[in-house]
């Protein structure tokens, strides 16, 4: 049976909200709760059941300077991020995100994340990379945890609440494409029931993009098969750049062959890395943080360890951690839930042996270029325009609070501070009893062209060979160390593999749980994806964060202290262009922090 037929399929059926918010993580949820409570009628849009989102993975915790664990400022925490980002961060969007931090952890916390506690009973605060305090001086305990399961607790919390007021939810919902008005405004998006093939126009005076990040353009991802950046994707076919996207964070402990995460939590508590000599190597390349520098040094200095030939196991291809010094007790309250993945993934009892590790795609910096009211900017001309109606959060997102670079546990902070901001942000300039936008004739005709065309699809490729063909050359040439050869040689393959998508074949031509075409929509979205971030990082000549040029060693803020932007028309060529970093503050209570060297 091959589901419905084509012209009952393609009607539509039409919603009509003042916010739709396209994505139930951190991000979206946070976002749906605070429209929801300002009285916005408020929709809420996911691919997968809302606690299903990646968000629910978080292991290790979510930074604000509390300073529950001894002296912490978040100026001092603004200070790290800055470092962290390299001086491609936005300053004015890292000081509102520190600043309002602490205040974002107490109201998870009153909503009822249950955190774990000190001996008073505040909540318990880990060490993480690259967070310091007085500038660099001591090492911070900054990251709140519950145990090593945060994203669990805050998701699921954070659903919990966002019942509580009047959101409606449309769960397994797909969003295809944004509805753009003919002046470049934002009026909706279109989506596609998948239970029944059902297509739905929504309406919306704001729509909030949440969809979070594209990992899996990458063959070996600490993310969910999920994390697909379709919200980025749909950015690009609005004709809207993506900015940043060169930039992508290799996390240093993925367990070796699995993928999956080993929380930094981990070294936090104060596990360490060996290579082949049984030596402690990060001594060498970071002598006062050592294994707690920041995410790029750590995956840069086991790369080096690893090509000397210091990598362990028969190939000589990783590095252990070692926990096993720890106090069991410690172990199995603080990181019960890596002690289990090292159990399953790697066959390892923690508390005996090391955990075989090696530096796995984590996260993108790049996104979708915002302000930091989540308000999506156009990149006209290079300016900082918005584009009405349309905003952006998460890790979708790219206010830029990360730069070149995340520091460990800033994200789920950004989650809740910016979906925060974008419901405030909604709160003002939507009015509720304003009609409708109305719709431009034709609107949604071009995804049913897109979900018609590859629905249809007849080539002779099969989505995953292309997909694999994607990932693979990612992994190849987009590394954790990059140079201008490998990237070109990148740039070339990676068009020929988005040409491939002519001769795409889908087998499944029903619309009931087609999970081959959703497939083929998550590839064409990575695609485009994996097209700016290649481009991008073999345009950009220099290293800065973790983009690693071997044959540019060096920072260059002459010429790079810019962020990049990027277009992928309908014809496949990427273009770009370039944005101006925000050297400012919000405030003047802090200066902005001139840029310097980076050590650890
Ligand atoms: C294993 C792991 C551990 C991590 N640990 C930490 C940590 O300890 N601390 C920290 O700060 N950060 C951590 N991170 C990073 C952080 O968890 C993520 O960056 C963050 O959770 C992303 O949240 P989000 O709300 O932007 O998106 P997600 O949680 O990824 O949610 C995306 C949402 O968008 C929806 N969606 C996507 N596409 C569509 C579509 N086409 N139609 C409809 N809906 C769609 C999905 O259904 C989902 O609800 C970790 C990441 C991973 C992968």
């Amino acid at each position: 049976m091959s589901g419905m037929s084509a012209s009952k399929a393609y009607e539509f059926q039409d919603h009509s909200f003042d916010v739709v918010v396209v994505g139930a993580g951190g991000a979206g949820l946070r976002a749906t709760l605070g429209c929801a409570q300002a009285g916005l009628k408020t929709a809420c849009i996911t691919k997968v059941f809302p606690t299903r989102s990646h968000t629910v993975a978080a292991q290790g915790g979510i930074s604000a300077s509390l300073g529950n664990m001894g002296p912490d400022d978040w100026k001092w925490h603004m200070y790290d991020t800055v470092k962290g980002s390299d001086w491609l961060g936005d300053q004015d969007a890292i000081e509102y995100l520190c600043r309002n931090a602490p205040k974002a952890v107490y109201e998870l916390e009153h909503f009822g994340v249950p955190f774990s506690r000190t001996e008073e009973g505040k909540i318990y605060q880990r060490p993480f990379g690259g967070m310091t305090t007085e500038y660099g001086k001591g090492i911070a305990q900054r990251t709140c945890a519950a145990a090593d399961r945060t994203g669990h607790a805050i998701l699921h919390t954070l659903y919990g609440q966002s019942l509580r007021y009047d959101a409606e939810f449309f769960i397994e919902f797909f969003a295809i494409d944004l509805i753009m008005s003919d002046d470049g405004r934002c009026v909706g998006v279109v989506a596609l029931k998948m239970d029944d093939g059902t297509l739905h126009r929504f309406s919306a005076k704001q729509t909030i993009l949440a969809t979070g990040g594209y990992g899996r353009a990458y063959f070996s991802a600490t993310s969910a098969h999920t994390c697909t950046g379709d919200g980025n994707a749909m950015v690009l076919r609005a004709g809207l750049p993506l900015q940043d996207m060169e930039f992508v964070q290799f996390h240093p402990t993925g367990i070796y062959g699995a993928g999956c995460l080993i929380t930094e939590g981990a070294r936090g508590e104060g596990g360490y890395l060996v290579n082949s000599e049984g030596e402690r190597f990060m001594e060498r390349y970071a002598p006062s943080a050592k294994d707690l520098a920041s995410r790029d040094v750590v995956s840069r200095s086991m790369t080096m360890e690893i090509r000397e030939g210091r990598g362990v196991g028969a190939g000589k291809d990783h590095i252990f951690l070692h926990l096993d010094h720890l106090d069991p007790d410690v172990l199995a309250s603080r990181l019960p839930g890596i002690s289990e993945s090292a159990r399953i993934f790697a066959g390892v009892d923690v508390t005996k042996e090391p955990i075989p590790v090696l530096p796995t795609v984590h996260y993108n910096m790049g996104g979708i270029p915002t302000n930091y009211h989540g308000e999506v900017i156009s990149g006209k001309g290079g300016a900082d325009d918005i584009v009405p109606g349309l905003m952006a959060i998460g890790e979708a997102a790219c206010v830029s609070v990360h730069g070149a670079n995340r520091l460990g546990s800033n994200s789920l902070i950004d989650l809740v501070v910016f979906g925060r901001a974008a419901g405030l942000r909604a709160a003002d300039v939507v009015d509720p009893a304003e009609k409708a936008p109305t719709l431009p004739k034709g609107a949604g005709e071009n995804s049913i062209a897109r979900l018609d065309h590859f629905r249809n699809a007849n080539g002779s490729t099969p989505t995953a060979e292309l997909r694999l063909e994607m990932q693979r050359t990612m992994q190849n040439n987009c590394a954790v160390y990059r140079t201008g050869e490998v990237l070109e040689e990148g740039v070339k393959l990676m068009e020929k593999v988005h040409a491939a998508a002519d001769d795409i074949k889908v087998t499944d031509r029903s619309l009931i749980w087609n999970s081959d075409l959703i497939e083929t929509l998550e590839f064409d979205n990575l695609i485009v994806q994996a097209r700016a971030t290649m481009n991008g990082a073999d345009a950009r000549k220099e290293s800065r964060g973790g983009h690693a040029r071997e044959d540019f060693p060096n920072r260059d803020d002459e010429n790079w202290m810019k962020h990049t932007l990027a277009w992928v028309d309908d014809n496949r060529n990427v273009t770009l262009g370039y944005r101006e970093v925000h050297n400012y503050t919000l405030s003047n209570e802090i200066e902005y922090i001139q840029p310097k060297e980076r050590v650890y």
